[in-house]
């Protein structure tokens, strides 16, 4: 069997050696960070600092950092915060949003994957709006938003604005009070940190919504013992992210969009001329099916996705795709990130080619 590739870093990244050390060694003593005694104020003292990192992967701070368990966290704590009021959402949201919000009404979509500025105008003129809820970066298509129009008009219009970092952080600039953003998400496993831990971001506006109660951890936003070694893991893996190294992998990206459509004539590359974190490319080949297509990597050990949710082993169609109005066809996702070789994607495209001519004979026979 070849030696395994991973190429799913927007499902999950591999977590940085540096962390792992780190994490392995805190695990081995009693961390308890409300403690007084000297594991406590060690414990403290890792809080802290991996406060200070995570504050400045995102421009501000420390004290506007809540630790959580993730993004899915974030994501309920700030939409159900709103739940009795009007919530604007775009169409391509993770579950974590459209599921904790379900009665916000969507912002559509163009067929670049782009939130429609002009219908999010109209929707704010309609009616007074609570919030408006956009990613920053899209985890299927890597499709970046218009964050700074998006906040502009939810501002001018009164709504607060929140923004799911967790595709972004670490790959482009995010500076959240250059953006004014009020509520942010980010996840410690998308970016090389250990799962399981994650932040809630406050702006400037004044509120800070509390989902779990019951103790005094996190200035009584988020009760419950924090999880130090994961926060301290979330912290190393902030400082080591960079956004310079990250965008080095537009050539690797570039290099195999251009080589599948060499291989590949009908292949459509979702989003290929919007803008886009540079580690991600989705793309379906019409008549194929997408669980036939994970199953002839996974065969190959390669680890990909299709880019939607999988639930139950079934593999769902992408809510995303079809808010772009995208054709039904058997997609890819790969996703690249700090570990990512080329000699990753030349493997990548020379099995691509063998499941492409095979379905083309196929097709044919
Ligand atoms: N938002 C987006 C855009 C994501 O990609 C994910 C992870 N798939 C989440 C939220 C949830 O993050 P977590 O795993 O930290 O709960």
């Amino acid at each position: 069997m070849k030696e395994r590739i991973y190429l799913d870093y927007n499902a999950t990244a591999p977590l940085r050696p540096e962390a792992a050390q780190a994490m392995a060694q805190i695990m081995a003593t009693p961390h308890n960070a409300s403690s007084v005694h000297a594991y406590g104020r060690d414990a403290r003292k890792l809080v802290e600092d991996a406060r200070t990192n995570v504050a400045a992967l995102v421009n501000v701070p420390p004290a506007q950092i809540i630790f959580n368990s993730g993004a899915t966290e974030t994501n309920n704590t700030v939409l159900k915060y709103f739940s009795q009021e009007r919530i604007l959402v775009s169409a391509i949201e993770h579950p974590s949003i459209l599921e904790a919000a379900p009665n916000a009404e969507k912002i559509p979509v163009d067929r670049n994957g782009i939130v429609d500025l002009v219908a999010l105008e109209k929707l704010l003129k309609e009616k007074k709006t609570a919030l408006v809820s956009v990613m920053f970066v899209n985890n299927e298509t890597g499709i970046i938003q218009p964050v700074e129009e998006i906040s502009a008009l939810a501002k001018r219009h009164g709504a607060l604005f929140h923004c799911d970092a967790v595709q972004a952080a670490g790959r482009i600039k995010i500076d959240v009070p250059a953006l004014s953003i009020d509520f942010l998400s980010l996840s410690s496993h998308k970016i090389g940190g250990p799962q399981g831990t994650g932040a809630l971001v406050l702006g400037l506006c004044g509120i800070t919504p509390v989902l779990l109660e019951g103790g005094g951890q996190e200035k009584k936003a988020r009760a419950g013992t924090e999880n130090v070694a994961a926060i301290a893991g979330f912290g190393i893996a902030a400082s080591l992210a960079d956004i310079n190294e990250y965008k080095k992998l537009e050539t690797l990206r570039n290099n195999l969009e251009r080589e599948l459509k060499k291989t590949s004539p009908d292949i459509i590359i979702h989003g290929e001329t919007a803008p886009r974190a540079a580690n991600t490319s989705l793309f379906s080949l019409p008549g194929a099916a997408s669980e036939t297509l994970l199953m002839a990597f996974d065969l190959e050990n390669i680890c990909i996705s299709n880019g939607s949710a999988c639930t139950s082993g079934t593999v769902k169609p992408s809510h995303v795709l079809e808010a772009m109005h995208a054709a039904p066809a058997g997609t890819v996702r790969v996703s690249m990130g700090w570990n990512t070789k080329s000699s990753d994607i030349d493997r990548f495209l020379e099995v691509w080619s063998k499941i492409y001519q095979r379905l083309k004979a196929k097709a044919h026979a």
